[in-house]
């Protein structure tokens, strides 16, 4: 049992009876994004659903029901004090809204048609799920909708092969570059093996590694636990027809296959067809974007599920997997892709992409129309906006203030407040070195504190000659006037600053 506090209690909205109604209740959770269907809910919905209901249905939970539900679980202390991964979920999802509108707009691509199943899909569909680190989630669009997973399971195959075998043995059958050529292009690398395991034929190199004591049976189950353990909640489906119209038009797999046999590439003993049955199987599973978003964000959590936490891949495991996304992940768009986007990221022909944001979330997004690269086109430009509104690309400092790119991981004011007050205090202490800093990450000369004194206010009244000169030279407004009523030539004057005084006279 965890003590809650009365604070805590305050923070909920009870009407003038003292109650909240389950409703009510559902939805100041599902605001910070932890939703009714969460697992580790389940002792919370538990003792609600052991309330009377009222005649209109509703059940209301009184202080003492409160008590006793926050003493059943952390996560609803945690929910309530805002202290998830991202504080401030409401204004995060705003602008994910925003961004999923304007992306919208955007039409065009080509639905893959090499595969006749995938040919027959409507093409405007789109949808696009986030899940953090602490299992906070939200869905925009068609995110119920089931798509077959193509090239996004690629690197769970890879993931398994690396537990299961270790590097050393699996990078004896398959390389770590870039391949430079498209994803089923028919080469291999100057070693005889396929340049990665995200390609065609990488990932067929993975399905022959990995559990090759099992029966074919027995190993598509395991992979739909794996699947099931990553996201946390759902079993994927499979989509027969999608598999059987992949394996009837497969004749590009089987070359590769053959190709790879040829060469000696895989171990002893592999039964080439076997293998790409298998392969076959694994690209018609089916997830939706809530699911492959959760898979992603245990990724982002090192391995370990958010909802269940359970340990599915080992930190080092997910580590690899990553910087092979991070390099190889977006066919012939992967250097564009990491330069641009800068996150490790992988995308299939059904126009699934999913992306890792480490120790933050995991990003699904899916749109069927794809770019001359086989990228879902929607979901290029979703990844575009996400790292220009948030400073997501692996390369962004989280160190150095950008007042450009927000960051999720702060409180609402925190980043605004930080910047404002690391200016003021620069200014009154003559630092001119933070202060070009400061402005160079984009802070604006200009902002204030809540008692609207800038920096030139401060400069002014500690008579920094240097700092009022800089602000003044870098267009900072000479007359601003504080909550008082002050100016900055006020606070020289009051001070008998000359040399200020006659600077901001001039
Ligand atoms: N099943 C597809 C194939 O092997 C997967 C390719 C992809 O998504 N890029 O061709």
């Amino acid at each position: 049992m965890i003590k809650s506090d009365n604070n805590l209690i305050r923070a909920v909205s009870f009407n003038a009876r003292n109650e909240i109604a389950d409703k009510e209740f559902f939805d100041m959770l599902s605001q910070q994004g932890i939703e009714q269907y969460d697992p580790r809910l389940v002792p919370v919905r538990q003792i609600l659903n052991s309330l009377k209901t009222d005649k209109s249905g509703v059940r209301k939970i009184d202080q003492k029901t409160l008590t006793r539900l926050l003493g059943e679980k952390r996560l609803l202390q945690q929910t309530i004090r805002k202290q998830q991964i991202i504080p401030d979920f409401s204004g995060f999802t705003a602008t994910l809204d925003h961004i999923f509108n304007h992306v919208k707009k955007v039409r065009g691509g080509e639905v893959a048609n090499y595969i006749p199943q995938l040919a027959s899909v409507a093409p405007d569909l789109y949808a696009l799920s986030i899940c953090t680190i602490d299992g906070q989630v939200y869905s925009l669009g068609d995110h119920t909708t089931k798509f077959s997973l193509q090239s996004t399971n690629k690197p769970i195959n890879y993931a398994l092969a690396l537990e299961e075998l270790g590097e050393e043995t699996v990078h004896r059958h398959v390389g770590k570059e870039p391949s430079g050529v498209s994803f089923n292009a028919l080469t291999l690398n100057a070693r005889g093996l396929p340049h990665n395991p995200l390609i065609n034929a990488g990932a067929i190199m993975c399905s022959s590694l990995i559990q090759r004591q099992m029966a074919a049976a027995e190993k598509f189950d395991f992979i739909l636990d794996v699947w099931q353990k990553l996201n946390g909640i759902d079993r994927p489906t499979f989509n027969n027809s999608m598999y059987l119209s992949e394996k009837s038009s497969a004749d590009r797999n089987f070359a590769l296959a053959y190709f790879m046999r040829e060469n000696g590439a895989f171990p002893p003993n592999t039964n080439v067809e076997k293998v790409l049955d298998f392969y076959f199987q694994c690209c018609a599973i089916e997830s939706n974007t809530d699911m492959l978003a959760r898979a992603a964000a245990t990724f982002a959590n090192s391995g370990v599920n958010p909802f269940t936490n359970e340990k599915v891949l080992a930190p080092e495991t997910v580590k690899k997997c990553l910087s092979m996304m991070h390099s190889c992940g977006m066919y012939d768009y992967s250097g564009e892709f990491s330069f641009r986007i800068g996150l490790p990221a992988k995308s299939g022909v059904s126009g699934a992409i999913w992306m890792v944001i480490p120790n933050l979330m995991g990003i699904a997004i899916y749109s069927p129309g794809l770019d001359e690269c086989g990228n879902s086109l929607r979901g290029i430009k979703v990844a575009e906006e996400l790292v220009s509104h948030f400073n997501f690309h692996h390369y962004d400092s989280l160190k150095v203030e950008n007042a450009q790119k927000q960051d999720p991981r702060r409180k609402k004011y925190e980043t605004k407040v930080n910047a404002v007050m690391s200016l003021v205090f620069a200014a009154s202490a003559g630092d001119l070195d933070e202060m070009r800093r400061l402005h160079a990450v984009g802070v604006d000369l200009n902002e204030s504190d809540y008692d609207g004194r800038t920096a030139l206010h401060l400069a002014a009244a500690e008579n920094q000659t240097e700092a009022v000169k800089y602000l003044l030279k870098n267009g900072a407004h000479r007359d601003p006037v504080d909550r008082w009523g002050a100016t900055p030539l006020d606070d020289a004057k009051r001070a008998r600053h000359k040399d200020i005084i006659a600077l901001l006279e001039k």
